[in-house]
């Protein structure tokens, strides 16, 4: 059996009654299968003996002698001491709870003990510790404990029992999944030998084989996943000639830039060179487009939509908020519509009698291009020929859902948008064989926005810098954490933070009244939030107090100034993303971080504040007690305006597996291996797939009869697209 084909009910397993069953599925283990790929978090190492005197680093095991009782407290409430001692020195074992133990924990009788212990009250202490007779020789001594990740009423005791159970009677029909040429290459276990070492190992040097082997494995599957979807793109041959395209502009697009009152950029003529030459090839194209936020990614997309409707076929904006779907559909009808385009803006906001004949005229083939939502791919939109699917803001989006606008057509061309740049680990990984354009210029002209930094309590001095910039007639948005006024779900208290409704009223009220602000936060009705935005575009409304809902893709170049409050409670790519909304002119533009400080507020100001090379600590008294997270994030904000240079700061400050936009589930669908962290792995793993695919393309082969079985009887990642 492979460890997938184990699908029988963990209730099966003698010991799971209905009660451990319902709390094992609610940690999403309900078969064998899910069972042993519950792995441990960690591991206690009981085999290496620790002394009392060594409690300060980590848990003791040790043999000791019970020498004495004692009780405290008083009548029912009394607690049970029990003193014991070994070569190193002596301790108290707090028995709360289990009076009983005093007959097991006989003074003069020798136990084997282990624990973690703390030094309290002047003694070495320990209420959470576990025991044995010492001439028992014992079960839970003496060898390496798995501990599991935990949920909602289970325990250690119960998950280690049953995987134990489990071990025992389906370990030993595991079957390798991994062809043995390379288990043998790599010096790797067994499966059945790496499952159970990975539960209970022997030594730690078997751990290391057994954790090395199964991400391996995953990886290895992964990518063999990976190459055979991108050798089923490649066999969903377009264009058989697949004549070597120029990339030059089509009709269609010279018309559109003739339009334009501007120049494209390099980045931009090059990524638009790129994607024609992709979709004049033989094969379905599926590239992503990375370029920092206002670096013209929507244009290229639309120079895409027309090749597509040029070739006869229709193209899909997909946006991941409405806000910003709307500003692409009018966009598109303003620049496309001239060129005699038929453009659609759906979203799920659209009623069903405004929807039915949007739907039906995407179905007839009588809209080229459609602008919308998640709608996009909902059950009842069809299209006529849908040949190009354009994802803004990918990292918005998941894969399942990128795979249901994909299956709306047949085999279309894919351009995937982001200005959260991906490593390029990731990249392989998540994307498959992606190819990639980076626009790496700005549109002239553009000043890099000045960011500085304040504290709270010098609110009044970023004020009065902005009533400058609004008495020179630009305008200004104000974030907030929170929507407030009851909407946040927690009744009233805000934890001292600032909300945006009620900001909203402040801001109006008293410190710019004579100019008219408005508050746009994600509850506010649709129609609402667009005649706000329409109008602070205009310039009907000056000053926006709102939630992130800014956050992607809004485009007002008079505003100059973005002011976040609570900054130190965003994350870096929402503040570049918030950062991005302002400097979309030709004016000097202005950010403020302003951070709160906690109560205890210390002395340190924002180690390397003043560095940046466009910013600096407006107000360099500035001193704060942030949290070190918060502090370093800060930091990078004033030191960096390039999205790729945050990006790869945050990696190093977050660590692998927390990139953003990789948090959604179903995007990095990996158990064990992480792509960051394992990276040498990946490549090597990748580096296997692929040749194996290369030489056996139908895993005909008998070398290759392993692979082929897996991906017949338990195909891995078979619940999400690649
Ligand atoms: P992003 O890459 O963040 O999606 P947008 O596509 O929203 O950026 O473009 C930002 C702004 O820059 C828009 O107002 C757009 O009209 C403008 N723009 C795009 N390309 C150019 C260019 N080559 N020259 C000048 N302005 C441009
Ligand atoms: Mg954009």
């Amino acid at each position: 059996m492979f460890l997938r084909e184990l699908t029988e009910p963990a209730g099966s397993l003698k010991g799971a009654g209905p009660e451990t069953v319902r709390r094992l599925s609610g940690a999403a283990v309900n078969s064998i299968a899910d069972l042993l790929c519950h792995y441990p978090r960690n591991w206690e190492d009981r085999v290496r003996a620790v002394p009392i005197a060594g409690f300060r680093n980590s848990p003791v095991n040790t043999v000791v002698r019970v020498s004495g009782h004692d009780w405290i407290g008083a009548g029912g409430m009394r607690t049970l001491k029990v003193y014991v001692e070994d070569d190193s020195g002596s301790a108290s074992l707090v028995c709360f709870n289990r009076p009983f133990l005093g007959k097991k924990l006989t003074p003069g009788k020798f136990f084997r003990l282990w624990g973690r212990f703390f030094y309290k009250y002047g003694e070495i202490q320990s209420s959470t510790f576990e025991f044995e007779d010492a001439a028992e020789g014992g079960k839970g001594f003496g060898r390496i404990l798995p501990v599991y990740p935990l949920s909602e009423g289970l325990t250690q005791g119960v998950l280690r029992r049953l995987v134990k159970d489990a071990l025992d009677l389906y370990g030993p029909s595991l079957e390798d999944e991994l062809p043995g040429r390379i288990t043998v290459r790599d010096n790797l276990l067994s499966k059945k030998d790496a499952v159970r070492a990975f539960h209970f190992p022997s030594s730690m040097e078997e751990l290391e084989r057994a954790r090395k082997t199964l991400i391996y494995e995953e990886l290895f599957y992964l990518e063999i996943m990976v190459g055979k979807r991108a050798m089923e793109r490649r066999a969903a041959v377009r264009n058989p000639a697949g004549p070597a395209s120029s990339g030059a502009f089509s009709p269609l697009q010279t018309r559109l830039l003739e339009r334009l009152p501007f120049k494209l950029t390099s980045g931009q003529t090059e990524a638009a060179a790129e994607i024609n030459r992709d979709m004049d090839g033989a094969w379905p194209m599926a590239r992503l487009l990375q370029g920092d936020v206002g670096s013209g990614k929507t244009l290229v997309s639309f120079l895409a939509a027309l090749k597509a409707v040029e070739g006869g076929g229709q193209a899909a904006i997909m946006a991941p908020t409405e806000l910003l779907a709307r500003q692409h559909a009018e966009n598109a009808t303003r620049l496309l519509e001239p060129l005699g385009i038929r453009i659609s803006f759906l979203t799920g906001n659209i009623r069903a009698a405004g929807r039915a004949p949007l739907l039906a005229s995407l179905a007839g083939g009588g809209t080229d291009i459609v602008v919308g939502t998640h709608v996009l791919f909902s059950r009842d939109a069809a299209y006529r020929d849908l040949s190009l699917v354009v994802v803004d803001e990918q990292h918005r989006f998941g894969v399942t859902q990128r795979s249901l606008i994909m299956a709306k057509g047949d085999y279309p061309h894919l351009l995937m948008m982001s200005a959260t740049p991906i490593p390029r680990t990731l990249a392989l990984t998540v994307f498959g064989d992606m190819d990639v354009s980076v626009i790496r210029d700005m549109p002239p002209g553009r000043k890099p926005v000045k960011t500085h930094l304040a504290r709270e309590a010098n609110e009044e001095k970023v004020y009065s810098f902005v009533r400058k910039e609004l008495a020179a007639g630009r305008q200004a948005y104000f974030v907030y954490p929170l929507i407030g006024g009851g909407e946040d779900g927690e009744s009233g208290e805000n934890g001292g933070l600032k909300a945006a409704s009620s900001m909203a009223e402040r801001l109006s009220r008293f410190v710019f009244p004579q100019y008219t602000t408005a508050l746009l936060h994600s509850k506010i009705d649709e129609d609402e939030k667009q005649r706000i935005m329409n109008s602070f575009s205009r310039g009907g409304i000056t000053i926006l107090a709102a939630t992130s809902v800014v956050e992607v893709g809004v485009d007002v170049p008079n505003a100059t100034c973005m002011v976040v409050e609570h900054a130190e409670r965003f994350g870096l790519s929402a503040l570049h993303q918030l950062r991005g909304r302002v400097g979309r002119g030709a004016d000097q533009a202005y950010c403020f971080l302003v951070y709160s400080e906690p109560p205890d507020a210390g002395s340190k100001g924002l180690p390397g504040a003043e560095k940046g090379p466009h910013n600096r600590d407006l107000f360099s008294s500035e001193r704060s007690a942030l949290t070190d997270g918060g502090k370093a994030r800060l930091r990078i904000m004033l030191e960096n305006n390039d999205g790729f240079a945050i990006a790869e700061e945050e990696l190093k400050l977050r660590g692998p597996g927390q990139i953003a936009g990789t948090e959604q589930s179903g995007f990095l669908p990996l158990g064990i291996a992480d792509p960051v962290r394992d990276a040498a792995e990946l490549a090597g793993a990748r580096e296997d797939a692929f040749s194996i695919l290369e030489g056996d393309g139908d895993l005909k082969k008998p070398e290759n009869r392993i692979v082929a079985e897996v991906l017949r009887r338990a195909p891995p990642f078979s619940n999400v697209a690649l």
